[in-house]
């Protein structure tokens, strides 16, 4: 019997090592929750980096870690710390990270970042060649292992390979930039099915493959001499059901049983009826636009000044990368814009923005969505920006107002939504005003719609497809069994 195998740069586990010994839970994050259908029982395989580098794992230890990962499922791929260095901090979040997110100017083009980066995705490859038969099916995940589908298809020919990527793929003129351009496109052909969130992507992608490559590509097909690749975009939706009950259940508990957080939401609500509360959720990322969105809310405030007192801005910048240094820098300038803003518009009544640079339990961020009365997300790009969707599923009464940057690859499918251009501060500020006014029946009338969408297409439906679309790509190589 065939087997299936998923690989990602992490394994869906959080290890512990501590003085009681060691601990693997798994993660409850939403690519865990979208595979669960595929990853399940003995037949599957995930492959992946534990999160724990060989420096960090006492030998004594490995046996077990090795055995409590078993117990999942899942396998690790050994890294050392010049490895994580190289690879993870270097090629994969200082070259193509800010490269496909259209950072050229924060793309490192290092000769060792991408030695480190082949290296260890051969390291992941022979994980998997490995682990592999030649009629298993393969599904590799990210931007950390554009290579592995082609090193897995040199030893492992029969096996059906998918790719999925999570993040924007450039437009060719960006991507042509890469002095290792034609190396990663090769590296994603060896697989037979390609996945992104949108045909935008698709269409870029097919575009550096046939200007580059020169390969013949008929719609969304890459013909080779001996096989065709299909290429096709399938939009990842999140755990639905998850975040409206869970919204549900906060909105239930009475007094003592809230949590703090929401306390001190209720508090503010009553003690400012009529204030309306915007939400914006993200990682600390150049490419989420937070700063300027701080600047636009500070445009917004001086041009309709009758909004203030009347309005306030929660922001949670979730910590990320903070070793790369442009992050660090991006961490500075928002402290200090914060910081000046407050201090020059806040009165003895209202502070304008509450800033919070952590991470919250999934209790809170369910409080944070199901408080505010607008959610405000303004990427420069993004690959999709699940938190747009997640706010949506948490308006059980199917009230509140999302307004959502057109660069996000979500904006393809929430057209109800109101989008913007995050560079356009007129616009923004027009729209946090629109946001702020809109008549309660006019807010759920969009939201039925989203709603709606995104409880059909959740993240199993996005797994499921994507599984689905490669089985029909091994029966078309005809090697079915
Ligand atoms: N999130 C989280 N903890 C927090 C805040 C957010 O786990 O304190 C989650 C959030 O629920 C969402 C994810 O982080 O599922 C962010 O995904 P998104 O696609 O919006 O952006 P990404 O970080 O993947 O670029």
């Amino acid at each position: 019997m065939s087997k299936t195998i998923i690989i990602s740069n992490r394994l869906p586990v959080q290890l512990q090592i501590s003085d009681g010994g060691l601990s693997a839970i798994p993660s409850v994050g939403g690519l865990a929750t979208g595979m669960k259908s595929v990853h399940s029982g003995d037949d599957s395989l995930w492959i992946g980096w534990s999160g724990l580098t060989d420096e960090d794992i006492p030998n004594i230890l490995e046996p077990q870690i090795d055995h409590a990962l078993r117990e999942l499922n899942c396998s690790k791929v050994r890294l050392n710390k010049s490895d994580i260095e190289g690879y993870y901090f270097g090629f994969s979040n200082r070259t193509i990270w800010p490269l496909f997110h259209y950072f050229l100017e924060y793309s490192e083009f290092e000769l060792d970042f991408w030695e480190s980066y082949k290296a260890v995705n051969q390291k992941f490859a022979d994980a998997i060649i490995e682990a592999a038969d030649e009629d298993d099916i393969i599904w590799v995940h990210d931007y950390q292992l554009l290579l592995v589908p082609e090193m897995v298809k040199a030893k492992r020919p029969n096996a059906t390979i998918g790719f999925f990527l999570h993040i924007p793929f450039p437009s060719y003129e960006i991507f042509r930039t890469l002095p290792w351009r034609e190396h990663i496109l090769r590296g994603l052909l060896g697989a037979d099915l390609i996945g992104f969130h949108t045909y935008d992507y698709e269409r870029h992608f097919l575009s550096s493959v046939r200007r580059l490559l020169g390969l013949d590509v008929s719609f969304n097909d890459i013909y080779l001499e001996d096989r065709v690749i299909k290429v096709d975009s399938f939009p990842m939706g999140i755990d639905y059901h998850k975040f409206s009950e869970a919204a549900k259940k906060s909105i239930a508990l009475q007094g003592k049983h809230r949590s703090d957080l929401q306390k001190k939401l209720d508090e503010h609500k009553r003690s400012a009826p009529g204030t309306k509360l915007i939400v914006s959720i993200d990682r600390l990322d150049y490419s989420k636009g937070i700063a300027k969105r701080i600047n636009a809310f500070e445009y917004f405030l001086n041009k309709y000044p009758e909004y203030k007192e009347k309005v306030r801005l929660i922001i949670l910048a979730v910590p990320s990368r903070s070793n790369v240094p442009q992050y660090q820098l991006l961490k500075r300038e928002i402290d200090e814009l914060v910081g000046r803003i407050n201090g020059e518009l806040s009165t003895v009544n209202w502070t304008p923005i509450w800033y919070f640079y952590r991470s919250l339990p999934f209790e809170n961020l369910i409080d944070l969505y199901t408080s505010s009365d607008i959610a405000w997300l303004t990427p420069l790009r993004d690959g999709m920006n699940l938190v747009a969707k997640e706010y949506i599923a948490t308006r059980t009464d199917k009230t509140g107002v999302l307004i959502l940057s057109e660069m996000a690859g979500s904006a393809n499918e929430m057209n109800e939504a109101l989008l913007i251009n995050p560079n356009n501060f007129e616009e923004q500020a027009d729209t946090l005003k629109q946001a702020i006014t809109m008549p309660k029946e006019e807010q759920m009338a969009r939201n039925m719609f989203l709603q709606k969408r995104l409880q059909r297409y959740n993240v199993e439906v996005w797994a499921n497809e994507f599984m689905n679309s490669l089985k029909s790509q091994r029966k078309a190589v005809g090697t079915f069994v």
